[in-house]
């Protein structure tokens, strides 16, 4: 805890820590959800079961393969929350135009240093990239990758060792060809724009469907925001299973409805919001209603079923979640 300029109470979120990076070469690799889920398992896993730590928060940018207003990137990192048994996991992104304030962005300064002099090769010994022709084009994928794969090593070795803030900086080369990258993002994304029919008739699509009525259940989405929180209920299995650690800050959110108190401005410090200890004191009652600046006083939409928490980021977006929930019309 600590006082800030205005004389409040403010909890201290950690700020630095171990950089991890994870290099790919994005002709063999695209930057998807999937993959990111992927990279954080592996990165997460020794914390979340080593340290006991069932909580985790992720501030991420509002790109597309991050965004918490995807389909496909919501049931991506629900799998992270519920393959690693997390009893809480957030991803929350900064309001476009504020992506600066993200912790992640002040790492790439001394990253780039680093590299400054440093040429990557374009060649490997006696085959040069634009000496490729006439191979066959297995043959020139498998000399490609071999020439981007060297330079993700180059760059982890002016890197691994390294430290910032005292925190050490750990790289992961994923490589091109072959590694256990293999996923159903594409899958999900058929399933986002599908017809009801088409959700019914085909069996991967229905279990990606049962899957997004798993997470929903657990869910609460914001614009910028998902948060997902174990239930108590006796009938699900995999939380009346696997039980409760992070027992403090879930029952902090359990007094909230189960999901972190929305900011709300301050009517003490005109330009301000509330801290979230203000916030969670004088909004008891659970509302979404977010006081975004870019919504100048409008409220956005948000599902009518009690059981969901579920803020529509489009008309879309709101016709997608009750043809996956199978809500209906009231
Ligand atoms: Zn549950
Ligand atoms: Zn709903």
């Amino acid at each position: 805890m600590f006082i800030d300029s205005l004389g409040r109470d403010r909890i201290r979120w950690p700020r630095s820590g171990t950089l991890n990076v994870c290099l790919h070469a994005s002709m063999f690799h695209k930057s998807t959800s999937a993959m990111h889920v992927n990279n954080l398992k592996e990165i997460l896993q020794p914390i979340v079961l080593g340290e006991n730590k069932k909580a985790v928060t992720i501030i991420c940018d509002g790109g597309p393969d991050w965004t918490p207003r995807s389909t496909p990137n919501l049931m991506n990192f629900g799998r992270l929350w519920r393959d690693l048994n997390l009893d809480i996991l957030i991803l929350t992104s900064y309001a476009p135009g504020h992506s600066r304030l993200n912790p992640i962005e002040r790492s790439w300064a001394p990253l780039s240093k680093w590299l400054t002099g440093v040429t990557l090769p374009i060649a490997l010994e006696a085959s040069p990239w634009v000496e490729f022709v006439g191979l066959s084009e297995d043959e020139i994928r498998k000399r490609k990758a071999e020439v981007l794969d060297e330079a993700c090593s180059k760059c982890s070795k002016y890197w691994e060792g390294k430290t910032i803030d005292s925190f050490p900086v750990r790289v992961k080369c994923i490589k091109s060809l072959g590694e256990g990258q293999s996923n159903d993002h594409e899958v999900l994304k058929t399933m986002a724009n599908s017809s009801a029919q088409k959700l019914r008739g085909d069996p991967q699509l229905t279990n990606c469907r049962s899957e997004y009525q798993f997470f929903v259940r657990h869910l609460t989405r914001k614009t910028y925001q998902i948060e997902f929180v174990k239930c108590t209920r006796l009938d699900c299995n995999h939380c009346s299973k696997l039980g409760i650690q992070a027992v403090n800050f879930f029952g902090f959110l359990r007094e909230h409805g189960g999901m972190v108190p929305t900011p709300k401005p301050s009517k003490v410090y005109s330009g301000h919001y509330d801290t979230l200890l203000n916030t969670a004191k004088m909004h008891p009652s659970v509302d979404f209603q977010e006081y975004l600046p870019s919504l100048k006083g409008k409220r956005q939409d948000s599902c009518r079923e009690s059981s969901c928490r579920y803020v529509f980021n489009s008309k879309a977006d709101e016709k997608r979640h009750n043809l996956l929930m199978n809500h209906k019309k009231k």
